[in-house]
């Protein structure tokens, strides 16, 4: 819950400029209460279903904890976020592994650890995923990615489930796959999955995957092979405009619909976003104003190296002011430091007059925003700080200048 009260912007009951004042900027922050809500509103629309976070929306352990410790499992698209799932306490019975390219070696460590299923992405994977598997002895569990070629009508960058796009594989090749896992002694049939994309802001692309799954789901059946796990991915938009977005309630009714004629599989979702995005903000200071004759500037303390997602994909955020004014506004852009045209986190925005020293506040950063950061132009990251009601926990510090230069030889 980030919102005004008495015109000063709070993270619960703590204001944006104690927090700045306290930890110092740019800053992460996340409210507590608005994850709980969010989780609880998905639980409530997809009851009996494993909701697995994505934990590179938001990987921070503070905030993945909030979500194990009420049940959620992880999807999870490397080994560092498999060590990081496991550090964070995620039992691996509730860990799925999706990503285009593990290496054997993340093969082998999913395996040992023992995770629920793999979210196997071609056939050249299914084929190293057996011979880890007959390594070490161990029969590996196996969901196939379907990519069913629909457009989730969103943005090129993160559209995931058409033919052109790397992810998953077409209908025959994952007939192929299914009939290979079930022969083979060293592979489980599990599932199938879908995840077409992110901030999708409609059904009917969701609909139209779950058919083209459920179609393979009965081919599959003609041949004996019964899978445990429908899993439809994650994507589910985020309203960052005030548009009108996905309403999880009729998402989780269109899933079902798909599934109907399977009672005996589960259902599986993989949200990130939804989960985190409004619950996050990035606080961030004026350095200075500047005009040339056709723009006007404020130049503040983060850049795209702090949230690239502007630079990225073009992504609008809200920008406000801590302290509300009102009455009169100026159009300007709002850039950081960086050495890069394309660093900017808003543009043409109407804000109101602001000095050096001013607070700005990046709204709905909860998601892609500290998990894409880095040290380009050699700036420590930010730090984290999660709010619950009136405490304010730092849950990463600041980095350090030798934390910038620590492996380097
Ligand atoms: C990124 C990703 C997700 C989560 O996507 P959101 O848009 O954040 O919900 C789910 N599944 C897979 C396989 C992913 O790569």
């Amino acid at each position: 819950m980030i919102r005004y009260k008495n015109d000063r912007l709070a993270v619960e009951d703590v204001s944006a400029e104690a927090l700045a004042r306290r930890f110092g900027t740019p800053l992460y922050v996340y409210s507590q209460a608005e994850i709980l809500a969010r989780y609880a509103a998905l639980r409530k629309a997809f009851a009996g279903a494993l909701i697995c976070y994505a934990l590179k929306a938001n990987s921070n352990r503070a905030v993945c904890g909030l979500l194990r410790a009420r049940g959620a499992g992880a999807d999870i698209v490397s080994g560092g976020e498999l060590a990081r799932a496991l550090a964070c306490g995620f039992p691996a019975s509730r860990i799925v592994f999706s990503g285009v390219g593990k290496t054997e070696e993340e093969l082998s460590s999913g395996l040992k650890a023992g995770v629920l299923t793999f979210n196997v992405e071609s056939f050249e994977e299914l084929r190293a995923l057996e011979k880890v598997a007959r390594r070490l002895r161990r029969p590996a569990p196996v969901s196939v990615r379907l990519n069913p070629d629909v457009d989730a009508g969103t943005h090129p960058h993160i559209t995931t489930g058409r033919a052109d796009n790397k992810f998953g594989v077409e209908e025959g090749e994952a007939l192929a796959m299914f009939e290979r896992a079930d022969q083979s002694p060293w592979l489980r049939v599990k599932g199938l999955q879908f995840h077409i994309g992110s901030q999708i802001e409609t059904l009917a692309p969701y609909a139209r995957a779950a058919a083209s799954a459920a179609r393979l789901v009965a081919r599959l059946e003609e041949k004996g092979i019964k899978l445990e796990l429908l899993d439809f991915g994650g994507g589910f938009g985020v309203s960052y405009r005030g548009e009108k977005t996905l309403e999880v309630g009729a998402l989780a009714r269109t899933l079902r619909k798909a599934l109907a004629p399977w009672p005996q599989a589960r259902l599986l979702i993989e949200p990130g976003r939804w989960l985190v995005a409004d619950a996050g903000a990035l606080l961030t200071r004026v350095l200075y104003k500047k005009t040339t004759s056709r723009r006007r500037f404020v130049v503040v303390d983060a850049g795209m190296n702090d949230l690239a997602r502007p630079a990225l994909y073009g992504a609008w955020h809200p920008v406000v002011a801590a302290r509300r004014r009102r009455g009169k506004t100026m159009k300007a852009d709002v850039v950081g430091p960086i050495c890069e045209t394309g660093d900017y986190l808003a543009r043409q925005r109407a804000l109101p007059p602001l000095e050096a020293g001013d607070l700005l506040a990046v709204l709905k950063a909860g998601a892609y925003g500290f998990s894409m950061s880095s040290q380009y132009n050699s700036r420590p990251r930010a730090a984290e700080v999660l709010v619950a009601g009136r405490k304010a926990r730092l849950i990463r510090r600041r980095e350090t200048i030798e934390d910038l230069v620590r492996a380097e030889r």
